[in-house]
């Protein structure tokens, strides 16, 4: 078993897992996802400012009718009152028309009401209009810082991918289905070095008599950690 070139496929196989993982968790994706979020927000807090517009339009046109009917039948009144002779009807009239031009106020105070809130509503849709500009100008900027990045990381992953073509060429392929089983077994690395007397699998030492033992295997034999059983490069 040539343990180097395994050890060269898992370096080449441990890149692949890390860019993988990079390039699902780009930052630009993040910020992109953010942008979409913030114009969606913008579109919406829009789209409810113009329906309750709309509704503060439809009842500013019913106060409008209300009113003009309210004029309409106080004309008619005051006419009526000018022909009345009898004190009981006219005290009756007056109250009457009292009433209306109460209910005529009311009208008014609310469609004031009304106009104020619709024109503060019309300065926020104009700010709105810029917001969403903004928004739009983000999300396109960071659209593009993405396509950017993810089209980095895939040319790193086609890189990794030839190197690793050229790597895997010459082990057998059972060596191939050991390391694939040790992988698979041990979450992802099959192959460490000893780096100060520590397997680089499992971080954990060891000891110089077991040390000593890898050192005399015949060369033909592979060394395994004692603790985590990966394939050591001696
Ligand atoms: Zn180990």
């Amino acid at each position: 078993m040539d343990v180097r070139a395994l050890y060269e496929l898992q370096k080449v196989d441990t890149a692949i897992e890390q860019t993988k993982v990079a390039l699902e968790k780009l930052p630009e994706r993040t910020h992109h996802a953010q942008a979409l979020a913030d114009l969606a927000h913008v579109r919406s807090t829009r789209d409810n400012l113009r329906r309750e517009q709309s509704t503060m339009e439809a009842e500013l046109a019913s106060i409008e009718t209300k009113s003009a009917e309210i004029d309409t039948h106080r004309a008619k009144l005051e006419r009526q009152m000018k022909t009345i002779i009898a004190p009981r009807e006219a005290e009756a009239l007056q109250h009457e028309m009292q009433t209306l031009a109460a209910a005529r106020n009311e009208l008014d105070d609310r469609g004031l009401l009304l106009l104020e809130s619709s024109a503060s509503a019309d300065e926020e849709l104009r700010q709105l209009v810029d917001t969403e500009r903004r928004a739009i100008e983000v999300e396109s900027t960071t659209k593009h810082a993405q396509e950017v990045a993810v089209a980095f990381k895939n040319e790193e992953m086609a890189a990794l991918q030839a190197r690793r073509d050229e790597v895997v060429a010459p082990i057998t392929a059972h060596d191939i289905a050991t390391y694939d089983r040790l992988r698979a077994s041990y979450k992802g690395i099959a192959v460490a070095i000893i780096q100060h007397g520590v397997c680089g699998g499992c971080h954990m030492d060891i000891s110089v008599s077991e040390l000593d033992a890898m050192k005399r295997l015949p060369a033909d034999q592979v060394a395994e950690c004692p603790n985590c059983n990966r394939l050591l490069v001696r």
